[in-house]
């Protein structure tokens, strides 16, 4: 008996997908209904919303899988306006932002001075968002709020009110320990005020973290708990061991930028820079 090998069967698809004209051109790629879809990892966690005139575009990943996800987006666009929301300012969510050529970018309200320190040219945004703007994506009502400063200066979130769907971009992550950047003003206590914000100010049945799996609002209160006992844990060693194995699975990234130790000494660091 002969049977198709895995490769025959990889072939088949490809074909397959070609002829059907939807390749992910190797993106993970989950639809959640025929105009909404989350693709998660290269980068940050992105969304993309298509409505009859405009498509809406959340975090533009980075390096090879932002090139790739910009040729999934423009097989869908035709010709529609674009609009595309930055989360925040680190590369892995703005790396695409480039290649989104008249489109407007959205994000927080950095300036241009800041953001040329901290991100590059070529991905600049050309619209800064001091506080909310909303927008009609086929019948869909999408918030985006700048929603203060705790990931960074000026985090942006992504509401879906139809759907109850908010992108958090790293205000919250499903997994992961933070990225914690003094330059681009992270701050542990502003990360737990704006968490409540969140829960407070939302109706929420999805998150779709910065990063790891898609949730539902549990994803907020466990990643906001993750910060009240690390914060615990920076004033008591004896909580700290019963921590580190509590948050053993979580994984960090940047590998050697993130991580247990490294969330630690930048709440101890924060804390004698307010005493
Ligand atoms: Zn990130
Ligand atoms: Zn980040």
């Amino acid at each position: 008996m002969k049977f198709i090998s895995l490769k025959g069967i990889a072939s088949l698809l490809a074909v397959f997908f070609i002829l059907a004209g939807c390749s992910n051109y190797g993106l993970e790629v989950e639809k959640i209904d025929p105009d909404f879809y989350i693709l998660p990892g290269e980068g940050g966690n992105s969304g993309v919303l298509i409505g009859d005139s405009v498509i809406l575009i959340i975090d533009t990943k980075m390096k090879q899988g932002a090139e790739r996800f910009h040729r999934w987006v423009m097989d869908r666009a035709e010709g529609k306006r674009i609009v595309v929301v930055n989360t925040h300012i680190h590369k892995d969510h703005t790396g695409g932002n480039h290649y989104y050529e008249n489109a407007e970018i959205v994000a927080g309200d950095y300036g241009s001075q800041f953001w040329l320190q901290n991100n590059a040219r070529e991905d600049m945004p050309n619209r800064w968002l001091v506080d909310t703007m909303h927008l009609d994506v086929g019948g869909e009502i999408v918030t985006i709020q700048n929603i203060g400063q705790s990931h960074t200066f000026d985090d942006v979130v992504v509401y879906l009110r139809n759907r109850k769907t908010i992108f958090t971009g790293d205000l919250v992550l499903n997994g992961y320990h933070p990225y914690l950047e003094e330059s681009v003003g992270a701050n542990v206590d502003d990360y737990i005020t704006a968490m409540n914000h969140l829960m407070q100010d939302y109706d929420i049945a999805t998150v779709v973290p910065g990063h790891g799996k898609t949730g539902d609002q549990d994803l907020i209160t466990t990643f906001r708990q993750y910060f009240l006992d690390m914060k615990s844990a920076s004033e008591d060693i004896d909580l700290t061991d019963a921590m580190r194995k509590k948050y053993k699975s979580y994984r960090s990234l940047p590998v050697n930028k993130a991580g247990f130790d490294q969330t630690l000494s930048y709440i101890r660091s924060n804390a004698s820079l307010r005493n």
